[in-house]
């Protein structure tokens, strides 16, 4: 299982690059931190820097003329009925999002044990657990550093760079099923 183009399905309600409603009542009110978080390409912005153009209590001060990769985000929190209210991301300062091969979480980075306490890692471990069943799995982004949530452990892929992916695989043991994870060169 890799982050081939036949893994973009979604994943808890979120689907990777395509628009999904949002939640009735859940709007971006009080919280940028997609602002910081993000990659932002057309602005050049890199993850885990807050944009130039946000006011962190405020929001975005070039609204009306935002990028469109701005335009189109809404995180899972917005558009997944299956989180509750204790992952909007004001509070947990884990950005959760659907990608290609699975689920997401991008922890901010000045809280970067945030998906470690509980009970946000037990929920990201069962989200694991339920990917392997399903055929999706769960990474830990802070910054451009990736961890693979596997249900056995948690693997520190290390940073990330443009071009790379995530291979990972489970094979039986006389104990039970084992997983690992690797970085691979996209094609
Ligand atoms: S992280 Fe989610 S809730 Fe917060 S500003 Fe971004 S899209 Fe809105
Ligand atoms: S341009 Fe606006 S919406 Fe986009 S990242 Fe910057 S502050 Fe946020």
């Amino acid at each position: 299982m890799g982050t081939g183009a036949d893994t973009a399905r979604p994943v808890l309600g979120l689907a990777a690059g395509e628009p999904v409603p949002l939640v009735p009542g859940r709007s971006c009110a009080g919280c940028t931190l997609c602002c910081k978080l993000l990659r932002i390409p057309e602005l050049d912005k890199p993850q885990g820097k807050w944009c130039s153009h946000c006011d962190p209590k405020r929001g975005c001060k070039t609204y009306e003329t935002r990028p469109q990769s701005c335009r189109e985000f809404f995180c899972g929190y917005l558009t997944s009925h299956n989180l509750s209210d204790i992952w909007a991301p004001i509070k947990s300062r884990i950005l959760l999002m659907g990608v290609e091969g699975g689920l997401s979480a991008v922890v901010d980075r000045d809280r970067p044990d945030a998906w470690r306490v509980s009970p946000y890692y037990e929920q990201i471990k069962a989200w694991s657990r339920q990917g392997m069943d399903e055929g999706w799995f769960v990474i830990v982004r802070i910054d451009r550093r990736t961890i693979a949530v596997l249900p056995d452990r948690d693997v520190d892929l290390g940073e990330m760079e443009q071009g790379e992916g995530i291979e990972v695989g489970w094979y039986p043991t006389d104990g039970g099923m084992a997983y690992e994870a690797r970085k691979v060169a996209r094609e």
